[in-house]
């Protein structure tokens, strides 16, 4: 990864910015609100989705007054492309999370697939609810059909980097999004 004037390139591909932290930080704002609001009387467990929601799960959680738990899962579907492979890998170890409240932590939706998957592994664990936060989503790109109850912004279709989101590995820890257009 190297850095150019305000941009990153990464195996010869120039990102440049498209959302500063500033605006980062009002959206986990705003979805913490909603998520404190409707889960006032309820513990419910984050599961964030790893790698890509570790930042944004661990800002998320941390604006959270409401009592929750914390679980992770990894999924990976994108290898180091820029289009999602369709071919969904997701490692559900032990989780118990029967007659819970989950509450799925995503970075973004893109086809859905992830989602859609994770959703039908995760239900089959009998839990009592479960709804899905993602940080980001794109709509256009939108393959199968999935709900998200909270989301965070809906972008153009680009592939963003930043904030937990790589590109072959390369770029999660940057502070700001970065969009390769
Ligand atoms: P989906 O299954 O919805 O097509 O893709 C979801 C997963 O692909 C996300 O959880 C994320 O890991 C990855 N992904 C989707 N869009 C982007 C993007 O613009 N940038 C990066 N770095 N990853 C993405
Ligand atoms: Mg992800």
């Amino acid at each position: 990864m190297k850095k150019k004037a305000e941009n990153y390139i990464i195996n010869g591909k120039e990102f440049s910015l498209f959302m500063p932290q500033t605006e980062i930080i009002q959206i986990v704002s705003n979805l913490a609100e909603r998520i404190n609001y409707d889960y006032k009387d309820k513990s419910p467990t984050c599961i964030l989705i790893m790698k890509g929601s570790v930042f944004f799960g661990a800002d998320l959680m941390r604006l959270l007054t409401i009592d929750c738990r914390l679980e992770s899962i990894r999924s990976s579907s994108y290898g180091n492309r820029m289009e999602s492979s369709g071919k969904v890998n997701i490692q559900i170890s032990d989780l118990n999370i029967k007659d819970k409240d989950i509450l799925i932590v995503e970075d973004i939706v893109d086809s859905g697939r992830t989602l859609k998957a994770l959703l039908v592994q995760l239900n089959a664990l009998l839990p009592k609810s479960i709804q899905t936060v993602s940080f980001l989503s794109k709509p256009d790109k939108r393959k199968v059909n999935v709900d998200v109850k909270y989301i965070g912004k809906e972008i153009i279709p680009v592939f963003v980097i930043g904030y937990g989101l790589d590109y072959d590995e390369q770029g999660r820890h940057l502070p700001n999004l970065y969009a390769y257009v």
